[in-house]
């Protein structure tokens, strides 16, 4: 028992040294993995089930950042720190998740499980369409008025391109989840019920992002942004309401995420 803890520990802290050694996460997401990574892979029964669904995520958002990155600094929309992830960030894509793997620790019902796929889908599929939806050839359009165009990385901006990443990157993550033994369904169903959860996830984050969400101006660059410092300078805010910033609108979409594989599950049976 002892021997194991230890040893998923270790697991963690490897993923953790090698993320933090390619630059997936600065020091501070770092420890912050450390823990969320320790409670999925520790708490629930066979939890490296879970924790290989959070590795899954994790590989395909650091590929996603790293993908095309000198294209992303060159528009002015890559990941400051070449995509670095800080703590905040970390948390509030897979605190919700960790919380979810605790749940099931007490509590292992499928509902549960359904719920911690649709957290990590959700923060698939909103980091992927971000970051691949950046590269769309045609321009963003913000999703309270199609009609009218943005800048790539701009708040509430959304592509094609960025819609059908977000749903491949939902199928992956419940699919995966199938083949492991987390999600008692069918491959299919588990396909769909990650594809709708992280399109939920990923369209909420963009409708938060188009309306109440925090923009600040950054006057170096006289780019939009969504970080309270750019250019190593602090932003002004020029809309949105105070403590709705990107970390909290992503911490807000996977608890979407969670609720929509729910729905799907409930359905599916
Ligand atoms: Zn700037």
């Amino acid at each position: 028992m002892f021997a194991e803890l230890l040893l998923e520990i270790a697991v963690v802290a490897l993923v953790g040294i090698a993320s933090f050694a390619v630059g997936a996460v600065d020091f501070s997401g770092f420890l912050a993995a450390l823990f969320l990574g320790s409670v999925i892979i520790a708490l629930p029964p066979e939890g490296w089930r879970f924790f290989s669904v959070l590795l899954t995520c994790h590989i395909l958002t650091y590929g996603s950042t790293r993908y095309k990155l000198s294209q992303k600094a060159a528009l002015g929309v890559a990941q400051s720190k070449g995509g670095a992830r800080r703590w905040s960030n970390v948390a509030a894509n897979v605190g919700v998740a960790a919380a979810l793997a605790a749940a099931y620790s007490q509590s292992p019902t499928p509902l549960v499980a359904a719920s911690f796929v649709g957290a990590i889908s959700a923060a698939t599929s909103d980091t992927l369409s971000t970051e691949i939806g950046l590269l769309s050839s045609s321009p963003p359009k913000l999703i309270t008025s199609p009609k009218q165009r943005v800048e790539p990385g701009f708040s509430g901006g959304v592509t094609l391109l960025g819609i059908l990443v977000a749903v491949v990157g939902g199928c992956v993550i419940g699919g995966v989840s199938q083949l492991l033994g987390v999600l008692p369904t069918s491959l299919v169903g588990a396909v769909v019920l990650g594809g709708a959860s992280g399109l939920a996830g990923s369209l909420f984050d963009s409708l938060l992002g188009a309306t109440v969400q925090q923009i600040y101006l950054c006057e170096r660059c006289r780019k939009l942004v969504e970080e309270k410092v750019h250019c190593g300078q602090p932003t002004k805010r020029v809309r949105g309401i105070p403590p709705i910033e990107n970390n909290f609108v992503n911490l807000l979409a996977t608890i979407v995420g969670a609720a929509s594989a729910s729905a799907t599950l409930l359905s599916l049976v």
